[in-house]
């Protein structure tokens, strides 16, 4: 039997609380030398100099003497972090004055609900059309299919390999708003083009591409992005409006998912992801010192043609099974061992890279195969690091 000691511990809490301490000393020891190649899907790799600049401001930010994580959200300094935050944003991605930003929990999922919750009674018949390219596509209709009715507006794909026609689309024009999610994380499909709707709003969800390319916003009536691919840690998720679609929630629509309550109140309607919109600015800012979106979209093309490069020239040994003018710039998803995939070897292929000091390559438990995810934070010269692995597991095995 444990015996309570007189700080109210048991001594088996006391030998695991030393246990704790010599863990967290031997992290500390490690803690600047050790550093992985981060493939992750998301959460994913952040820029290392971001990271750094946390850390330096973690216990006393900008000499307040008080981290951004215990600080009340209603204070002026960080409404200041906020209002940075967002100016960044809205300089980066060009955001004209009648689009409002909005910063949420819930995550681009929270949105799946929000987005008909707020929008589908625009429409006569509450109807809304969507375009299903992979897994978080048809994830939003399941969930919108709760509260109103959903058009897939083309024949539905056998695989998540490519975008539907357009031909083929047949779009409703009193549809409250179109569709789509402009990279499918999972099946690492990306959309070459923006739909055309016509007058009917479209919307994107942007998680894993937003801030990787330029994109017009006024051809958009808004844009969901979860934080945690490219532009940040998990816990707020961006949401981007035209202000004429606000104002028509359902009732039953909860008031934090609310966008009239929510940006009314500025995000502030309840307590905000504080820590993760501090964080998103930084990354914004490390983005605008890089080149900006610009930057962002010429390094994302060189990291993902070196990885279609090399499985465009293995004799087959790796497949790409995404269409080639559909395939991600952000998730490159293939298999090893013909096309459909030689699930030892892929195995193998995981635990290489492993020894090697790269993680999260290993695909998306619906799709199977690789997935390699090259978001905004990936260096070029990680990719190659990775492109030499192919290269030598394919000449040690084919
Ligand atoms: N949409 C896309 C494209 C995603 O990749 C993800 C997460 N992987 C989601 C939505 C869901 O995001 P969350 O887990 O933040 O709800």
């Amino acid at each position: 039997m444990d015996i309570v000691n007189a700080n109210g511990y048991t001594n088996g809490h006391v030998a695991n609380g030393m246990k704790m301490k010599a863990m967290q000393k031997s992290a500390v020891q490690n803690h600047d030398t050790k550093r992985v190649v981060n493939f992750n899907p998301g959460p994913a790799k952040l820029p290392e100099s971001v990271m750094r600049q946390a850390q330096a401001e973690f216990l006393n930010y900008d000499g307040l003497g008080i981290s951004v994580m215990e600080m009340s959200h209603r204070s002026t300094e960080f409404m200041n972090i906020m209002s940075e935050t967002k100016n960044t944003l809205i300089r980066l991605l060009n955001i004209p004055d009648n689009y409002k930003i909005m910063f949420l929990q819930g995550g681009a999922t929270g949105q799946f609900s929000a987005l008909p919750l707020n929008l589908i009674r625009r429409s006569p018949n509450s109807s809304a059309d969507y375009i299903v390219t992979g897994t978080w596509s048809a994830k939003a209709v399941k969930e919108a299919e709760k509260y109103g009715n959903i058009n897939v507006v083309h024949p539905k794909l056998k695989k998540y390999s490519r975008i539907p026609d357009e031909t083929e689309w047949n779009l409703d024009p009193e549809a409250a708003y179109v569709y789509y999610c402009d990279n499918e994380t999972a099946n690492g499909v990306e959309f070459p083009f923006v739909p055309e709707t016509g007058n009917v709003p479209l919307i994107a969800d942007m998680s894993s591409n937003i801030l990787s390319r330029p994109f017009d916003i006024t051809k958009f009536g808004a844009i969901i992005a979860g934080a945690q691919k490219n532009i940040g840690c998990a816990g707020v998720t961006l949401v981007i409006i035209r202000e004429d679609l606000i104002g028509y929630s359902m009732k039953e629509c909860p008031v934090v998912l609310d966008y009239k309550t929510q940006i009314g109140m500025n995000s502030l309607y309840n307590t905000p992801p504080s820590y993760s919109i501090y964080l998103m600015g930084l990354v914004l800012d490390w983005i605008q010192q890089n080149g900006g979106v610009m930057g962002m979209a010429k390094k994302c093309v060189q990291k993902s043609q070196l990885i279609y490069t090399t499985i465009a020239e293995s004799d087959g040994f790796y497949s790409c099974l995404v269409e080639s003018g559909a395939r991600s710039r952000m998730n490159v998803t293939f298999r090893i061992g013909g096309p459909g995939g030689d699930e030892a070897l892929e195995k193998e292929f995981v635990e290489e890279a492993k020894k090697a000091n790269m993680l999260g390559i290993k695909g998306h438990r619906s799709v199977g195969g690789i997935r390699v995810s090259l978001y905004n934070a990936v260096t070029v010269e990680e990719v190659q690091s990775l492109v030499r692995l192919m290269e030598s597991f394919r000449q040690a095995r084919q």
